[in-house]
């Protein structure tokens, strides 16, 4: 990979640095690639080195059309969809014209490596960013590389690095999971759909707890355990609620008779009602989770990642101010923060809501929902099929509650480390 440092000096300004090379950054070169090609600006994308902390590997799934920008990298699309409820009756979505698509970040990493060896304006520097001064018409950033301190300065900052504190919030959930790489030597799994929820697990309280179950062969699958609750599980307890998960609902067998784990992934999403800035300075930007790009009801973030990258890249080409396009509409938000209130009172089940979502509305309009693209007119109907009086109980109630510190650790850092 093209990539240029000069310890203990200035480097060459650029038009854009990129701090991060996950999710959002990545893309965003990926899009700058794509939209500039010869002619695209000097952009540095900056990342640490891997034994620094760099982002462990995990797997993106959005949905979108065929003929993606990232179809050449898809590990596997579905073109169907499943959701289980508690007694096991199973809702089949029909995609039509999206495929389900999920993405390895290492193959996202891979295509953005030839991105930046075949573009002369990309480079990629190894090193932890440690400052960013904002200034008049430029930034100013101090990089610590393997190879010593760089300052580089930038017409503009995209930073991605994951906020130490979430922002102020009414209501903050976590949707967090652990998920096992798993190979039977049975078929045990259905390769036609994915299962975006499967209720038929123990549920808590407040929250909700689901399986997730991506197929990508009749013997091989990524299953996950997720939780919607105030804090994450131990390891421990995701383990355990894998293996009931793996060998009660799914009748796998058990770790080592009936099935091999052959990796983990893990994570924790914030769900908050919290408000994310997008410019933090005349030449900063927020951009990816840290600048708000995550769905607070679902956790989906990729999709809203790339619409914000695309735009991003169009202005910078186009030599327009790149200030990321807002995440997400105020009705939605104001929708999910309701639906986080309701959780997190235990007003609503998660998975009776989620059931009815499913059970009860057309494909088109439910993916458009969930991916923020809905009408208001649909929206109205998505309401009126969920449980209408403690929705609107906890819409009533939320202009009466102030947003007040969090107080956690950065939920990503603070994740339980793989094993
Ligand atoms: C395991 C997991 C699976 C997920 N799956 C999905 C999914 O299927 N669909 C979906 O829509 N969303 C998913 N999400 C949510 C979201 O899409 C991801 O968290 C996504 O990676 C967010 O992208 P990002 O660029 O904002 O943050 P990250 O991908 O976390 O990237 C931040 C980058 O900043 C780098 N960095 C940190 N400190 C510095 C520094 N000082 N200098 C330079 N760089 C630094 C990190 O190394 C990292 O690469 C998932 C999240 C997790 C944790």
């Amino acid at each position: 990979m093209a990539e240029e440092c000069v310890p203990g000096t200035s480097g060459e300004p650029v038009v854009a640095a990129v701090v991060g090379a996950g999710a959002a950054g990545l893309s965003l070169a990926h899009w700058l690639a794509r939209g500039g090609g010869p002619g695209t600006p000097a952009v540095a994308l900056i990342e640490p080195a891997a034994a620094d902390g760099a982002g462990a590997p995990r797997t993106w799934c959005w949905w979108e059309p065929p003929g993606g920008p990232y179809d050449a990298v898809v590990h596997r699309s579905w073109e169907q969809v499943r959701v289980y409820g508690r007694d096991g009756s199973r809702y089949d979505i029909a995609l039509g014209c999206l495929r389900y698509k999920m993405l390895r970040s290492a193959d996202l990493a891979a295509l953005v490596a030839r991105d930046v060896a075949d573009t002369p304006g990309l480079r990629r520097i190894t090193g932890a960013v440690t400052a960013i001064r904002d200034g008049r018409g430029a930034a100013e950033l101090d990089v610590d590389t393997p190879r010593g301190a760089l300052r580089l300065h930038a017409d503009w900052v995209f930073d991605s690095r994951p906020s130490r504190l979430l922002p102020d919030a009414r209501t903050t959930l976590f949707q967090h999971f652990r998920g096992w790489f798993v190979r039977s030597e049975a078929p045990a799994f259905d390769p036609s759909a994915a299962v975006l929820m499967d209720f038929r697990v123990p549920q808590p309280q407040r929250g909700a707890a689901f399986g997730y179950l991506l197929p990508l062969s009749e013997h091989e699958a990524l299953v996950e355990y997720t939780g919607f609750s105030r804090a994450p599980l131990t390891g421990r307890q995701y383990d355990a609620a894998l293996t009931h998960y793996t060998g009660q609902v799914l009748g796998l067998g058990t770790p080592h008779t009936g099935f091999e784990v052959t990796g983990t992934e893990q994570g924790v999403i914030p769900m908050t009602d919290a408000r994310f800035e997008r410019r933090v300075g005349e030449r900063v930007f927020r951009i990816g989770t840290s600048g708000g790009a995550t769905r607070p009801s679902t956790g989906y973030t990729f999709a809203t990642i790339q619409r914000q990258s695309r735009a991003v890249a169009d202005a910078l080409l186009a030599g327009r101010e790149p200030l990321p396009p807002r995440p997400h509409r105020a009705r939605h938000l104001a929708m999910d923060a309701a639906l986080l209130r309701a959780l997190d009172t235990g007003r609503v089940g998660g998975a009776a809501f989620f059931e009815q979502l499913f059970g009860r509305n057309p494909a088109g309009r439910l993916l458009r929902f969930l991916d923020g693209c809905s009408s208001l007119r649909e929206e109205i109907a998505v309401g009126l099929l969920s449980p209408v009086l403690p929705m609107a109980l906890s819409c009533l109630e939320l202009p009466l509650r102030r947003r007040r510190p969090v107080g956690g650790r950065d939920p990503d850092r603070g994740a339980a480390p793989r094993r």
